[in-house]
């Protein structure tokens, strides 16, 4: 899990990461690996996104948690 910064307002997202590797053949087929969380923040004028993992992070409001869910779905996912 990425180092998230303290006292900052962080959102967190659900979403699919293509690694890059031309032979990989879940990136081929679909949109990438995951669903994974993803934490971004702002450092200044720069937005920060750091990984956290497969499981959602704690303390995140089930709203934000539902609401990511609702959105990942819509990535689609060839059976
Ligand atoms: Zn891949």
């Amino acid at each position: 899990m990425a180092n998230l910064p303290s006292g900052l307002h962080i959102t967190y997202q659900l979403q699919y990461r293509k690694c890059g590797k031309p032979s990989c053949g879940t990136c081929k087929r679909g949109p990438g690996h995951g669903p994974y969380w993803y934490a971004y923040w702002r450092e200044g004028a720069k937005l920060r996104s750091g990984y956290v993992g497969k499981t959602q992070p704690v303390g995140v409001p089930a709203a934000v948690v539902a609401r990511a869910e609702a959105k990942v779905k819509l990535v689609r996912v060839p059976a």
